[in-house]
């Protein structure tokens, strides 16, 4: 196993009824920006929740923080803070909504220009602002790890950043809130917190058992309760253990002593900044044919996950192959068309797009071990068509 250290100060406060522990949660005396999307919580009343629960405080408000969040709409956030002098951000919201904040946490007090954050991926280990959020769609682990990714639209770029201090605060997990979300948002949720767990854990050389086994628990468990939950989002039981694992996919313990990949996500989010292909289906069109391409290197792997998840007899050879099957069966079943050619007519030139784009960014080589070199990236587009 690598060493490690496991640094998580988020506050996880998980449950119904939990959006009423608010006012004991935001620092007293706190001048508050509430960040939201695109006014989903004005229809599903957490909107009215939050401010319920935040009696006594001075509040100013900015919305339209939109999905795949845009720099320039969250630079507009960093001086509405600036000017109503702020001291606290709360974020509303999704995935979007949270790494929003965390950039405009990050870009509140930095000493140059913003877009460094992105371009140059620097790591944010001080002077961010205090931020919580109030989760509404469980998918991204964002409200419990210190990452988040932002696009800057003049560049059609979409740019992941993190540290230290991109942790919230606290975080509060009702799984209510998913009742009013719509079936694609839900299964989209299930499918990137699924591919959260595969890029940390069919990587080689991996020596984390205890790891290997909660992993594969949060992968059982989301095609457990995954296509029951998209049909009956009010059911708690489901509701319940769906936000979990989603936060649980994501929020570091896994990822602890053994090496990950994350190029499906690197991959996958080229095509939301080029296309806007919601994340989770980039990451649906992208993960089974970069196992494909990577088959030598994952194949032990992928025959454990075989054999362990979904009760494949055989060979390696054959159990690997059959678990990429199962795999996209899987994806279907949770709605996932698994072809960029479902999505986009206009796809040929994408590969070399990309691959240049890469390139120019010195990103030579992806992946646990650096492996997934250009001429790869390349194959895993092209066989994603
Ligand atoms: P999202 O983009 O935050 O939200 C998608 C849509 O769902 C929005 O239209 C939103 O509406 C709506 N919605 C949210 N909660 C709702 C509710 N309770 N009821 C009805 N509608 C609701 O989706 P996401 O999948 O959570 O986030 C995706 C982003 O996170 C991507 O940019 C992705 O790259 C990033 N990501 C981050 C991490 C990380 O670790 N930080 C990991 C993976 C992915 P409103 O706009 O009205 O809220
Ligand atoms: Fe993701």
């Amino acid at each position: 196993m690598l060493n490690f250290e496991l640094y998580n100060p988020t506050n996880l406060i998980f449950g119904k009824g939990q959006i009423e522990k608010l006012s004991t949660l935001v620092p007293k005396d706190a001048k508050i920006l509430l960040a939201y999307g695109g006014g989903s919580i004005f229809q599903n009343g957490i909107h009215e929740q939050v401010i319920k629960n935040l009696k006594g405080f001075d509040i100013v408000e900015f919305g339209g923080i939109e999905p795949n969040p845009h720099f320039e709409t969250l630079m507009k956030a960093v001086e509405v803070i600036k000017k109503e002098k702020i001291t606290f951000i709360l974020a509303v919201g999704g995935g979007s909504v949270i790494d929003g904040v965390k950039f405009i946490s990050a870009a509140v007090n930095f000493d140059g220009n913003p877009i460094d954050i992105l371009q140059k991926r620097l790591l944010i280990k001080e002077n961010a602002m205090p931020f919580g959020t109030v989760l509404t769609l469980p998918a991204t682990g964002s409200e419990m790890n210190s990452g988040a990714v932002v696009t800057i639209t003049e560049t059609q770029e979409k740019l992941a950043f993190g540290g230290s201090a991109m942790f919230p605060q606290f975080s509060i997990c009702d799984p209510t809130v998913i009742a009013s979300l719509p079936k694609r948002q839900l299964q989209n949720g299930v499918v990137d917190a699924y591919t959260h767990v595969m890029e940390q854990y069919l990587t080689y050389p991996h020596e984390g058992y205890l790891q290997d086994r909660i992993a594969e628990g949060i992968l059982q468990t989301l095609i457990e309760v995954g296509p029951k939950v998209v049909e009956n989002p009010t059911d708690y039981a489901l509701a319940s253990n769906f936000m979990w694992s989603c936060t649980m996919a994501l929020n570091g313990l896994i990822q602890k002593g053994v090496p990950s990949d994350w190029a499906t996500h690197m991959i996958g989010h080229e095509l939301t900044a080029l296309y806007g292909i919601d994340h989770a289906r980039t990451l649906a069109i992208i993960g089974p044919s970069l196992y494909e391409v990577m088959f030598d290197t994952k194949k032990e792997k992928l025959a454990q996950y075989g054999r362990r998840i979904f009760g494949l007899t055989g060979s390696d050879d054959k159990v690997a192959k059959e678990a990429i099957d199962k795999t996209v069966e899987f994806f279907h079943t949770m709605g996932m068309d698994t072809k960029l050619s479902q999505y986009i007519e206009d796809y040929s030139k994408t590969a070399d797009f990309i691959v240049n784009r890469f390139d120019k960014r010195g990103w030579k080589g992806l992946g646990e071990k650096q492996l997934i070199t250009l001429d790869k990236v390349k194959s895993i587009v092209e066989m994603s068509y």
